[in-house]
């Protein structure tokens, strides 16, 4: 409810209720018929007529006829009955307003009249007043070239006033015009000074009501961030105050501002809400103007059914009988869609093939990336391949030189106990095998072990007269008939032409007759003719180890070289045996 318990000290005649009539309408006709009622006679007429102003002009704002009817009536009776010119301008002010806003009689007229009975009056407010009345009403006529001169004029008396309440009205009015010749800039620039004077005095309403207007040139001049940002404050406080006609233009407005900032589904939502609201409250005179701008901006959101739809009832809504021009402006609609749908079509179609030639470039892409990673990973896989191949190449080339090391190693070794000249052991070899059967431990009943030392005779003496070359021949020859003689014996040269013949077990006995048979043997070679020596002799010398006498292997080679030696001072060619030998 409206509170109007403070009155402006110094009251102008007609403006005490100017802003609540425009921000709460209601509220304020509620309060003046109170009034009247309560004060009655009590009144004073100059109050009266204030009162009755401000019923007058909230019942306009409101559309309340009988509020309007009753101002005007009661106007005129105050003017009649106190000869009162300014009740009977007011009276004609509200009428001629009313009849403008909605289109009847001759408003302008009425206006005229109205005016030209105060503006011989002395109160500069009252002259200032009627001379707004009349910008008002041209600038709400349309008539801007008419208006603004008016504006302009009471604009000066309200400077002279210090009005600015007033300003910000006529201001108002200035935009009104001005937006109606399509000066958008300018009439920007009106509202812009209109809300600053609304803003001066504090009439936030105003302010915001005035950006209302304000939003519209914005958005003309493509100034669509703040003319969104103007709509949605308006839209706020329409909706608090319950002005849903206003509302639902700010929606229209703010529907079209995210239309103009690309924002065109978010946009079309907006619209619908809007016409569905419009619908809901009923207000058809404003539904045509929104089912235009709905079919617009479901044009722009790809809806076409839903744009044709509009544009169908607001021609329906425009015109009230189906007139044969509205069944071709119909056809005309149909077929203007029907080639829009068609583009649209063919659009969609377009964009499917675009569609499938991506689809079909990213496919190639794939398969060429797939193909791509089996190359790759046939690289990956003939790489670790020859690296398996190459690390089993080393393996085996390093087991070849292991062995051949080893074999090389075994040879150096077999090497180092051979005798390069005959290729049988010598006499290292024959010292590790003597000592090792010595080492061994002595079985129970078991013979003796034997040992043979053989010497060629007079060796010196056919190298002499053979040389040395054809004696190593004679060494040779002389090995491989021991060797095959010696039987299980082991046969080593451990000298120049010294052999050791070692008969493990074998007991001197035995000894003695291998000894004899070798000797025997050697004595009976048949050398080949070439060699030319006539007879070859060998003396050997046999020792058992006793384990007594002999009891280590230098005494038991001792032994055997001292029966050699005996064998030799004997006269050669034959066989010793140690324990005969002293
Ligand atoms: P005896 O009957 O007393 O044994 O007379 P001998 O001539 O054999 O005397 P001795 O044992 O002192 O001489 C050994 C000779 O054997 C001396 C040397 O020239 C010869 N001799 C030693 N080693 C080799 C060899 O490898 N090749 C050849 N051709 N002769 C060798
Ligand atoms: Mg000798
Ligand atoms: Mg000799």
């Amino acid at each position: 409810m409206l509170l109007l318990t403070v009155m402006p000290a110094v009251a102008a005649p007609m403006n005490a209720f100017r802003e609540s009539a425009v921000t709460n309408p209601h509220g304020l006709i509620i309060f003046v018929r109170q009034q009247l009622d309560q004060a009655g006679t009590t009144l004073t007429p100059t109050r009266e007529r204030e009162l009755l102003w401000g019923m007058g002009t909230a019942a306009i704002n409101s559309n309340d006829d009988a509020a309007l009817a009753e101002a005007t009536l009661r106007l005129d009776g105050l003017a009649t009955m106190g000869h009162d010119p300014v009740a009977a301008a007011a009276a004609g002010f509200l009428r001629a307003r009313h009849d403008i806003a909605n289109g009847l009689g001759d408003g302008l007229g009425e206006a005229l009249k109205a005016a030209d009975k105060v503006l011989g009056e002395a109160d500069p407010e009252i002259v200032a007043w009627a001379r707004f009345q009349l910008c008002d009403a041209y600038a709400l006529d349309e008539k801007a070239a008419k208006a603004l001169p008016l504006c302009h004029q009471s604009i000066e008396a309200y400077r002279a006033l210090n009005d600015d309440f007033g300003i910000g009205d006529a201001e108002n009015d200035v935009g009104i015009a001005l937006a109606t010749l399509n000066r958008v800039g300018d009439a920007a620039t009106a509202y812009e000074r209109s809300r600053r004077y609304y803003a001066k005095v504090d009439a936030e309403q105003l302010v915001v009501m005035v950006g209302d207007n304000l939003s519209k040139m914005y958005l003309k001049q493509g100034r669509a961030r703040e003319a969104l940002a103007l709509s949605q404050a308006s839209l706020k406080q329409e909706l608090a105050a319950g002005r849903i006609s206003d509302s639902l233009d700010s929606r229209t407005d703010i529907a079209q501002a995210q239309a103009a900032l690309g924002h065109h589904r978010q946009a079309y939502a907006q619209m619908r809400e809007a016409v569905a609201r419009a619908r809901k409250a009923g207000i058809n005179g404003q539904l045509i103007d929104m089912l235009r701008v709905e079919s617009r901006l479901a044009e722009q959101a790809g809806d076409l059914r839903h744009a044709l739809a509009d544009e169908r009832e607001a021609a329906r809504l425009g015109s009230t009988v189906d007139t044969p021009a509205l069944r071709a402006i119909e056809v005309e609609l149909e077929q203007r869609y029907a080639v829009r749908e068609k583009e649209l079509r063919i659009s969609e179609l377009e964009h499917a093939n675009e569609l499938k030639d991506l689809q079909l470039k990213a496919a190639q892409a794939d398969a060429a990336r797939r193909r791509e990673e089996q190359r790759r990973q046939r690289l990956v896989n003939l790489t670790i391949a020859l690296l398996a191949a190459a690390l089993l190449l080393i393996v085996g080339l390093l087991v070849l030189l292991l062995r051949a090391q080893r074999r090389h190693a075994a040879e150096l070794q077999a090497q180092a106990l051979r005798d390069p000249l005959t290729g049988i052991a010598n006499r290292r070899a024959f010292q590790q095998r003597a000592t090792e059967l010595l080492g061994r431990p002595r079985e129970a009943h078991a013979l003796p072990h034997v040992l043979l030392l053989i010497d060629i005779d007079h060796f010196k003496s056919i190298n002499d007269s053979i040389g040395h070359p054809q004696g190593d021949r004679v060494l040779r020859l002389l090995t491989d008939y021991l060797r095959i003689a010696v039987g299980s014996c082991f046969v080593a040269r451990i000298g120049g032409e010294e052999f050791a013949v070692l008969c493990p077990q074998a007991g001197l006995a035995a000894g003695l007759r291998l000894a004899e048979i070798l000797r025997a043997g050697v004595a009976a070679l048949m050398l080949p003719k070439d060699l030319q020596v006539a007879r070859l002799t060998i003396s050997i010398g046999v020792a058992q180890f006793d384990g007594v006498r002999c009891h280590d292997l230098s005494s038991w080679m001792r032994a055997a070289d001292l029966a050699l030696y005996a064998a030799k001072s004997g006269g050669r060619d034959q066989v010793v045996a140690s324990k005969l030998v002293g």
